[in-house]
Parts: structure tokens; sequence; C-alpha cells
């Protein structure tokens, strides 16, 4: 099976094989070494200094590292913005909520490109804002925030920037000195081509020091950094999951790292993109907006998403739907994972199918 959902990915055969290594105890030497192998290369995907960055390793889907980050990083006094233009912007409001801390949604559309002039007029009437925290790749709709503008307009309110890079780390630009991103969460089962089970949150080491009192025991980064940087962890973590990801790593330094990784995407989704076209199918964003991980489509006329993806589904290939409204308009198609260029030529030939039927 292709899967073409925006993860967990399709595996390649190494990184299936790393699950079945022998049994390991997470009090044992070889298990800190594991650990940290794999803080270490991830922290090389951007080329990030450890002195000045750490990767936090948890046991968790995605969201645990969007809580992680959110419960852990904002001190007692500060203020979040939190932009929400899709499903998972608008989660990152939900654990703000939950969490009780003190945020402000600046909410849109799904799909919505953010207006930086609205944005801005925000942050001046709000002076008392402290942190701003947004998804990078939106994966409801496939668009990708463009980060650099919005670090620009946060620096001169000294405005701390934290995102969730779930769907984009590994793939996309992401330069954290540059853009002054403090935190970024994100999984091993998206574009790193890993199984779930283990995300992370890359952190700027001085934004662990802030002055909080602990929200959470079992997400608290601070308690979690502490412990890997002296070789231990807190908790059991996932070993297996470790495994795969250190094998899922080891194939992302040797194809030529993130640059070249971007450019295989960027290749995969030219060509889906352009194929569905011809095919009479529009896309839902311009090129220039979407990310080059997931792009959503508008359904064929006559063809419900149910029929296109039972028949896909039958043929060997997971689509995925729209969510909310736009479960009836869309449908998405991720190329991270293990994926050829003959697999998306079989995808479109499927396509052809269902479209002369
Ligand atoms: C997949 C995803 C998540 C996390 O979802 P989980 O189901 O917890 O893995 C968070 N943010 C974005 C942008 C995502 O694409």
């Amino acid at each position: 099976m292709i899967l073409l959902n925006p993860g967990p990915v399709t595996l390649s055969q190494r990184v299936r094989n790393a699950l079945l290594k022998p049994d390991l105890c997470h009090r044992e030497i070889e298990f800190f070494q594991l650990q940290n192998n794999i803080r270490e290369k991830l922290l090389n995907i951007y080329d990030l200094n450890p002195n000045k960055y750490a990767s936090i390793l948890l046991t968790g889907s995605g969201t645990s590292a969007m809580e992680a980050m959110l419960s852990s990083l904002i001190p007692n006094q500060g203020k979040l913005l939190v932009i929400e233009n899709g499903v998972y912007g608008e989660r990152l409001s939900k654990i703000a909520q939950i969490y009780g801390l003190n945020y402000l949604p600046f909410h849109l559309q799904w799909g919505e490109k953010i207006d930086l002039h609205c944005l801005e007029l925000c942050f001046k009437k709000h002076q008392d804002l402290t942190h701003l925290a947004i998804v990078h790749h939106e994966t409801t709709t496939g668009r990708l925030n463009d980060l650099k503008a919005i670090s620009d307009l946060c620096k001169p309110y000294n405005i701390q920037l934290l995102i969730d890079g779930v769907s984009s780390f590994g793939a996309e630009d992401l330069d954290f000195e540059n853009w002054g991103i403090i935190a970024c969460a994100a999984t091993a089962n998206k574009c790193l081509h890993s199984i779930p089970g283990t995300a992370f949150v890359i952190v700027e080491r001085e934004a662990l020091k802030v002055n909080l009192t602990p929200r959470t025991l079992y997400l608290d980064l601070k308690t979690y950094c502490e412990k890997q940087d002296q070789g231990e962890t807190p908790f059991t973590q996932s070993v297996q999951s470790f495994y795969a990801l250190e094998t899922a790593l080891l194939e992302l330094e040797e194809m030529g790292g993130y640059l070249a990784r971007k450019n295989q995407y960027q290749m995969l989704m030219n060509y889906v993109r352009n194929e569905l076209i011809k095919l009479g199918i529009k896309p839902l964003l311009s090129e220039g907006e979407s990310s080059i991980v997931l792009n959503s489509f508008y359904l064929p006329k006559n063809v419900t998403y149910d029929q296109l993806h039972d028949h896909l589904k039958t043929n060997g290939f997971i689509i995925y739907a729209g969510q909310g409204e736009l479960a009836k308009s869309i449908f998405r198609i991720s190329i991270m994972g293990d994926i050829s260029l003959k697999d998306l030529e079989n995808l479109v030939d499927l396509f052809k199918e269902i479209l002369i039927n």
C-alpha cells in the first residue's frame, strides 16, 4: 500500500527492518548512545549549534510535541498570539486554552493567507504580546505560511516565534537563527520518514530558562532536556521507534540532507500537480502558496470522495479527505515517505481510469 496521507508514511524496507533490532533497556548505555545520536542528527538537519539549540525527544504523536512546546515555554507573565488558518492552528489555541495560558487567537478562514497588515495592527493594539505560535505548513489545506515575513514583523515588537513544523521539518526551509524561531514542534513520522511514536521539539536553550510554574509532569520540556543532556531519560521512551528514527535520519543524510529531500518532494509534487491539472482537476491553492509536501485538489465533477478513495485503495493507494466543511469539496495528496515517480505515474493512470468511467 502506498500512503499519500500526511503521515504515517510509507516506510523504506531499511527503516522497517530497524524495528527488528535487539531488545534494549532504556537505562542502558546503548540506549543513551541511540538517544544522543538521534538528538545530534536532528540538529544537523538544519545545521544547528548544540550549544544554542537542543532537540528534545518525546514519546507521542506530533500533538504531544505541540503541547509540550506551549505548556513549557510560555512564561507565567507571557502573552501568546496564536495564528489560526487551519485545523492545526486551531489546535494550538485549544492547547493554550486548556493550559490556561494568557492567549489571543488571530483567526482566519482555513487556507486563508495571513494578512501582514492586519497582523501588525494586532501587534500594535496588544502591546503586551510576548510570543506568537504559528503552523508552518498548514496540512489542512497545504498552505505554507510565510515564516520569514512573520518573523520580520515580530522582531521590532520583540515577539518570540514558536512554530508547529510537524509537517515541514526535514523538507521545507527553516532558518532558525535568522527567523528567530525559539521552538519548533515536529515528529518522526512525516517528512523524516520514520514510524509514529517519537515526536520532538527543537528549542533554543535560552527559552528553557523562562520563569514558569510547571504546568505538566509528563510533557515538561525542561525535565526532558536536563535528563537527556545527562544521557538519561525521565520516562520510558519507545525504543523501537528510536531505532527506526535513527535509520530514517541516516537515510536522509545519505540522500544529501533536507535540501535533497526538498528537491525530491518538489519534483514529485510538480509531477502530480501538473498531471492532475491536465486531467481537469484544479488545485485549491496556487503553486507559490502551497507546500511541496502536500497539495489539496477539488474533487472532479461527478465523482464523490468515497468513490475516488475506494477505487484508489483497491489499487494500492491511500489518499486523504478534506477536514470539516472541506470534506465535501477537496481531497489531499501528500508525497512524504518512500515514494517514487513510478508510484505516482501509476496513481495518475488510476485517475485517468476513474475519469473515463
Ligand atoms: C500531523 C500534524 C500534527 C500532529 O498530528 P498527530 O496526529 O498528533 O501526529 C500537527 N500539526 C501538523 C501541521 C500536522 O500536519
